[in-house]
């Protein structure tokens, strides 16, 4: 995930030639059935369409317009011609029939939050913010969340109930496209993913029908890591939550002495740390790297500080931060600053084992050739392992289950960033990501979607790949739900 702060530019006309010409560069494949050019849509089959739902369809203008189809990477920041506010599963059908009569491009958005902007269309933006209800069964410990909850909506109902899940830090990020595409966050090494808490998901399907599917159905099976556009829009999860801990100590600190050295000994203690640790070990580029540390351990100080003794004892920190918090205002203070709209690009990569001294000294001699921006880089590593690789990799259609940490290499910059600047970071992060992946396995994140991977499926959903094109076969045979990185059928 990238670093957004809250010094963001609005888009301005130097981005809207990059939109172009990001669009060019991604090979979109034919869209087979909605081929539609929106413009054409008479303004009759709009008010058609608003006559159908119970929510409203809005069109450009409407209060509210810029917030609602705005996407978090504003080199994506396509307008559609109009956005269907779905309250129900019935107005999700619908719209989704309309589109199909109407030969109107689609997309559902949640939110809002994919890298490659698979939630922006020139068409009709199914928007499913108005279904944001938190359900709970104490009996179970199920809770049922809908499809268009954001974080924001979901952390403060949790807290209420005095339960979590695995999710991650920003207040923004939907539900949607989270479970969806596995769903990391500091519990998951304790907990799993996201995806291997869902128990159940309403999911409505091209031909306009609501399902409920659970264990036992391949569908289900492809909403747990399938990743968001592929095989229906999802109306609900229902989701295991377990109790928050009891005791937390979470952990922020920065070196900038003697980085290289404190990253190996941080890298070595961190990989072999507790089920109850979660972290994130970031390098920032500059012609001096530094490092970050993030986390959250379930446990005490002094334990922390024991995972920590031998990178201060090699450098004193710059700043450090360890201290023991409850688990609701841990969370408040990891998502400070986090999410708001900019414009970036990341590239990811899954490591199986902490990372050898030849891939550490890669990274920081690419972290120091970085031609730089006013904004910002930086290669941040998740920390897996554990439960994460618990599951058998076809036991869900996330398959990156043999994995220590989740790498991602991240570039931001503003609208003063000219184009020829912006082409030398780019072909920058390319060769910096190259030169990681020579140490990596073969997988990436589907949920850090990424339009430069040549080959995105199979790295995306490696053996799971056939499978998931079967499930597409069965439920979207047309594929009515298609985006460039879409999952073809069978
Ligand atoms: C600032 C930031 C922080 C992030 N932090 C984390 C993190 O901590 N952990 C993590 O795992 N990931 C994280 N991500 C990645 C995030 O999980 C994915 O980008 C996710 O897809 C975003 O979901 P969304 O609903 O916000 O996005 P959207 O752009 O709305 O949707 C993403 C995709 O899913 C589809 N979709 C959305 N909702 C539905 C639905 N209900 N049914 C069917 N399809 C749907 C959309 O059409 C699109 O293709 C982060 C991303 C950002 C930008």
């Amino acid at each position: 995930m990238h670093t957004v702060t809250r010094r963001r530019f609005l888009i301005g006309s130097a981005q809207l030639a990059l939109v172009a010409s990001a669009g060019a560069a991604c090979a979109r494949p034919p869209r087979p059935e909605l081929s539609g050019l929106a413009h054409d849509v008479p303004p009759a089959a709009w008010s058609d369409l608003a006559r159908r739902l119970s929510g409203p369809v809005l069109r450009p203008g409407a209060a509210s317009w810029t917030r609602i189809v705005t996407p978090n990477n504003l080199v994506f920041n396509a307008f559609p011609a109009g956005v269907a506010r779905c309250a129900n599963p019935n107005d999700v059908a619908q719209s989704i029939l309309w589109a199909r009569e109407y030969t109107v491009p689609f997309v559902a958005r949640c939110g809002g939050h994919n890298y490659a902007g698979y939630s922006t269309t020139p068409g009709l933006m199914i928007d499913l913010g108005p279904l944001n209800r938190v359900d709970f069964d104490p009996a179970t410990g199920i809770a049922t969340v809908g499809g268009g909850v954001l974080n924001s909506t979901l952390y403060p109902a949790l807290q209420r109930l005095g339960v979590t899940i695995t999710h991650g830090r920003c207040p923004t990020v939907g539900v949607g496209g989270f479970f969806l595409g596995g769903g990391i966050g500091f519990n998951m090494r304790a907990h799993g993913l996201a995806c291997d808490q869902l128990r159940a998901t309403q999911i409505v399907t091209a031909d306009g029908q609501v399902r409920t599917v659970d264990a036992g159905s391949k569908l289900f099976w492809a909403c747990r890591g399938g990743a968001g556009g592929n095989f229906g829009i999802n109306t609900s999860f229902s989701v295991q939550t377990f109790k928050v801990p009891a005791r937390l100590t979470v952990f922020s600190l920065s070196w900038t002495d003697r980085p290289r050295d404190v990253y190996r000994a941080l890298m070595d203690t961190l990989t072999a740390g507790p089920a109850g640790l979660g972290s994130r070990l970031q390098i920032t580029a500059g012609q001096k790297p530094s490092v970050q540390l993030l986390g959250q351990l379930v446990g005490t100080p002094d334990e922390v500080e024991s995972l920590l003794r031998r990178a201060k004892t090699i450098a004193k920190p710059a700043s450090e931060e360890v201290r023991p918090m409850d688990y609701w205002a841990a969370q408040t203070e990891f998502l400070e600053e986090l999410g708001s709209p900019g414009f970036y690009q990341e590239r990811s990569r899954f490591f199986a084992d902490a990372l050898s001294d030849a891939a550490i000294d890669t990274a920081f001699d690419w972290a120091r050739r970085w031609p730089g921006t006013t904004q910002g880089s930086h290669m941040v590593l998740f920390q897996t392992g554990e439960q994460v690789n618990a599951l058998p990799r076809e036991a869900t259609a996330f398959v990156h289950r043999n994995s220590k940490w989740l790498m991602t290499i991240n570039l931001s910059w503003g609208t003063d960033t000219s184009d020829e600047l912006l082409a030398q970071n780019r072909e920058w992060l390319d060769k910096f990501y190259a030169a990681m992946i020579a140490f990596a396995t073969p997988g990436s994140y589907q949920n850090f979607p990424d339009p430069s991977l040549a080959n995105y499926l199979e790295s995306y959903y490696l053996t799971n790949l056939p499978e998931l094109r079967r499930v597409k076969r069965d439920v979207d045979p047309t594929r009515v739900f298609i985006y460039p990185q879409a999952i073809p059928p069978a």
